[in-house]
């Protein structure tokens, strides 16, 4: 492990902590010696079995809730934060009924900016984020329209907040991951109707899937995500602001 790459004496938010790219990136800030995990997700219970060996505080809520971040006052001082809960949609547009937009934009728009409000106001100084966008917020796909726009915005949020940081030395960065296998994706309609397809076989599904969607064949594993958090958050990507990192397997191209 090289000095970038060293947490110690560092504190760190990670919201959607309980599973898939949340959970990789906590257990990724452990093992790279951060100091003190504050870890929130709806899921308490899931929260509950993530094991860590750093201190860590487990918060169970909604963070599209903004009573749960007034009385966050154990939050700060943080030194870094993964803006990353979110949630799946994929209903076309005039199939969309408000109700399902506005529950997308709850949890993927509203969560993350009082998120990301929250550990702009808990990291006193210098220090880094990443939020976890997605590639959907960059290229249109039917289906996505809630999805994707919402990660549109969360993306252009980032990149107000890497403008506001910057005076101070707080870097902000995105990452815009393609198709990860996390259990997202069983939130998705199409998905679901696919691993049917595959006589329930989820793996067979997500496999033709990224064949068929993706250069490279493949989708990443959360782990490879959170490494590029990992990454984006630490001294080596010390002049790296308000980028936007693409891991597709090549789909946008
Ligand atoms: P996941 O379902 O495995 O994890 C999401 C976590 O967020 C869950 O633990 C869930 O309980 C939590 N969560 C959801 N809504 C919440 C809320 N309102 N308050 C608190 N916690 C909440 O999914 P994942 O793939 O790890 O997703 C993490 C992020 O990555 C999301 O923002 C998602 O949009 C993004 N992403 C995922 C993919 C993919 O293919 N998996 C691709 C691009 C982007």
């Amino acid at each position: 492990m090289t000095a970038s790459f060293d947490f110690a004496g560092r504190n760190a938010l990670v919201t959607g902590a309980a599973s898939g790219i949340g959970a990789a990136a906590a257990r990724w800030l452990d093992a790279h010696g951060v100091a003190r995990l504050v870890l929130v997700d709806r899921d308490g219970a899931a929260l509950d079995r993530l094991a860590v060996s750093c201190d860590c505080l487990r918060v169970a809520g909604d963070v599209a809730d903004p009573a749960l971040w007034d009385g966050l006052d154990a939050l700060g001082p943080l030194d870094h934060a993964v803006v990353n809960a979110g949630i799946a949609s994929g209903a076309p547009i005039a199939e969309c009924d408000f109700a399902e937009w506005r529950r997308v934009m709850a949890v993927n728009l509203d969560g993350a900016f009082l998120s990301l409000r929250a550990a702009m106001r808990a990291i006193p100084g210098a220090g880094s984020m990443v939020v976890t966008a997605s590639v959907s917020g960059m290229k249109a796909e039917p289906g996505t329209a809630a999805y994707g726009a919402s990660k549109a915005a969360l993306i252009q949020l980032a990149k107000v907040a890497a403008k506001e940081g910057a005076p101070r030395g707080l870097r902000v960065n995105a990452v815009a991951p393609g198709g990860v296998d996390t259990p997202i994706w069983d939130q998705a309609p199409f998905f679901r109707d696919l691993v049917a397809e595959h006589d329930g076989d989820r793996e067979a599904a997500l496999t033709a899937m990224a064949k068929m969607a993706t250069p490279l064949g493949r989708y990443a594993a959360a782990e490879e995500i959170a490494g590029q958090i990992g990454f984006l958050l630490s001294d080596a990507a010390a002049s790296t602001t308000g980028a936007v990192l693409v891991t597709d397997g090549g789909y946008s191209l």
